[in-house]
């Protein structure tokens, strides 16, 4: 039997951080997989640019909120087509507004996506990777996940829920050798982060003691870490990319 191709998938791969993950996993030697929701073009040319440079990539439209899509994917793509090395729950929306005005279908909308599918994908990638005996799983999560934003009551419960989840699969599947992380970041400089005004954007700068916003490069650089062997006794943490404004 042919081995199977060492993998990472990465949930909303066609954009911002997720992209940079993309391109520096593949770079690092895995085959990316990296899905999109509505940007077909930009997910594309993110595996072309990959594939140009010599790398492994393909794209594939998945709506992480739709559980059932989420898992007809993971059966008809990767269980027993590939080595799945890697899932890196990035994909993630906002939907701010103050609590008294926050409607209910505004919150719902952010959990479903942001939470609810990160647990469902690190659900069916678990059950691959306990047959596999060995994975890594990095969720996306945010500094405002640990220590608040005002306006993002739904966004924060989210990011703060995704570092429960990440500790509690870390102690349920480290017995398989499947390792469970989070990433934290703070600003960081991508479409989600272009609507702040300039003035936002300067408080945000003086307050973050490196005195710049992040790049999705920093993000990526600290996954890719985790995802190496060098990170190999680590699991369950909570790794800050966010210039020191939370320590
Ligand atoms: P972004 O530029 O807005 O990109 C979002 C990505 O998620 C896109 O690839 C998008 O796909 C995908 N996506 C959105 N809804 C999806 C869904 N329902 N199913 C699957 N994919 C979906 O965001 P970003 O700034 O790179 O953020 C990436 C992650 O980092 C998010 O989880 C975010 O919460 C987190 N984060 C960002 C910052 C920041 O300052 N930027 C800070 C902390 C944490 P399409 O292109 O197809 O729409």
């Amino acid at each position: 039997m042919t081995a199977l191709t060492s993998t990472a998938l990465v949930t909303g791969g066609s954009r911002g951080i997720g992209k940079a993950i993309a391109e520096t996993l593949a770079q690092d030697g895995y085959q990316v997989y990296l899905t999109y929701v509505s940007k077909p073009q930009e997910a594309e040319a993110v595996a072309a640019q990959i594939q140009a440079r010599g790398g492994q990539a393909k794209a594939f439209p998945l709506n992480v909120g739709n559980a059932e899509a989420v898992t007809r994917f993971f059966a008809e793509e990767i269980k027993e087509k590939v080595d799945l090395a890697v899932l890196v729950n990035n994909a993630g929306i906002t939907k701010d507004g103050f609590l008294v005005r926050m409607k209910d279908e505004d919150f719902d909308a952010v959990l479903q996506i942001n939470l609810r599918g990160a647990f469902i994908c690190m659900r069916e990638a678990a059950k691959i990777m306990t047959r596999q005996r060995h994975g890594r799983i990095i969720n996306i999560s945010s500094v405002v996940g640990q220590m608040g934003n005002a306006g993002q009551m739904n966004y924060t419960a989210a990011k703060a829920g995704l570092l429960g989840m990440t500790k509690s699969a870390a102690k349920e599947l480290a017995s398989r050798s499947i390792t469970v992380n989070a990433v934290a970041p703070g600003f960081i400089e991508t479409d989600m982060t272009a609507s702040l005004s300039e003035e936002v954007r300067k408080t945000y700068e003086e307050a973050i003691p490196l005195k710049r916003m992040g790049s999705a490069q920093d993000v990526a650089n600290a996954v890719a870490f985790l995802a190496s062997d060098r990170a190999a006794y680590i699991t369950g943490q909570i790794l800050a990319v966010n210039g020191g404004i939370y320590c």
